[in-house]
């Protein structure tokens, strides 16, 4: 049914329970893609769990052992504001094999969606922000190492700024990270992104639009990227508890069609990453994720249309 590869494994749920991060998401985004005929069984893809050597080439050992060896400190455990559980430890080995499954996939089909992952505020050495590992930038290094690709670009629109991802690749010149965010929310201090875009409070659709397209065009004129990981957080939305952004439903389908339609412009693949969304109604986050994998998917029939048979 789809033009491209969705990947989703049941055991995605963080197990969190009564938290604002609503992990029960993941099964929700999929159950929708089905009962609404977006997608169909055959359209998903179960990745395995990341191997210890990708997410090495990311995380400290220090950090990998104490993630699986429930050795966290009490400081630890407070930064990363989820608790730590061997289920939560292996959703968070299961998303990184997932971004690694989904980039690998974009490179084949031009498109791919983790219906998890964009864990963006995790750093090599630490977790904080309901992040453990950083499955983007595993995934990037994996897909490096194999030589598949030689650069990539992170375009992150999540309310909160992407600062793992900024300490991660800072110095790196393979790497163009590029975040959209509230100013005025965490984390504070911020890191430094190779684009940043700090919105004032309560920034709206026609401004956030505008913005976002002129930070991605001139990010794309300068570097040449060879793929491109989406991490499109639903935590923009004007009903988010943890966000202070005022863009719509539709205002979040727009941007999702904006950022692909100028990176498949440049042929640039995409895997996209689900990343933040804490709205009041979790049916809410739900559909603007819906929403974006629509989005992609008009965009990849439309194109498939205009090639000649
Ligand atoms: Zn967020």
């Amino acid at each position: 049914m789809l033009p491209f590869r969705v990947v989703y494994h049941e055991d995605y749920d963080l197990h969190l329970g009564a938290h604002v991060f609503p992990s029960q998401k993941f099964r929700l985004i999929r159950d929708a893609l089905v009962s609404e005929g977006v997608a169909g069984a055959r359209d998903f893809l179960v990745p395995e769990s990341a191997e210890n050597v990708d997410v090495l080439r990311v995380h400290s050992d220090a950090w990998v052992n104490k993630l699986l060896h429930d050795k966290l400190t009490m400081t630890e455990r407070m930064r990363l504001e989820i608790p730590s559980s061997p289920e939560t430890v292996r959703a968070f080995w299961l998303a990184a094999g997932g971004s690694i499954l989904a980039g690998q996939r974009a490179l084949e089909d031009g498109f791919a969606a983790n219906l998890t992952g964009g864990f963006h505020h995790a750093y090599a050495d630490h977790g904080e922000g309901f992040c453990m590992l950083h499955d983007v930038a595993i995934a990037i290094r994996r897909l490096q190492a194999d030589g598949a690709i030689r650069t990539a670009i992170v375009v992150d629109t999540d309310v909160h700024q992407g600062n793992g991802t900024a300490a991660i690749f800072s110095g790196d010149a393979s790497v163009f990270s590029l975040s959209i965010h509230q100013e005025n929310n965490y984390p504070l201090p911020k890191e430094l992104s190779d684009l940043d875009i700090g919105l004032e409070d309560r920034t709206g659709d026609d401004e956030y639009l505008v913005r976002l397209e002129k930070g991605l065009v001139a990010s794309l004129e300068k570097f040449q990227a060879d793929i491109a990981f989406y991490v499109g957080g639903a935590d923009p939305f004007l009903e988010d508890q943890l966000g202070g952004l005022a863009v719509t439903i539709d205002g979040l389908k727009a941007r999702d069609r904006l950022v692909f339609e100028h990176l498949r412009k440049r042929g640039i693949p995409i895997a996209m990453t689900l990343a933040g969304g804490y709205a009041r109604r979790v049916e809410d986050t739900v559909r603007i994720h819906v929403n974006a994998i629509r989005v992609a998917a008009e965009i990849a029939r439309g194109e498939s249309r205009s090639a000649p048979a």
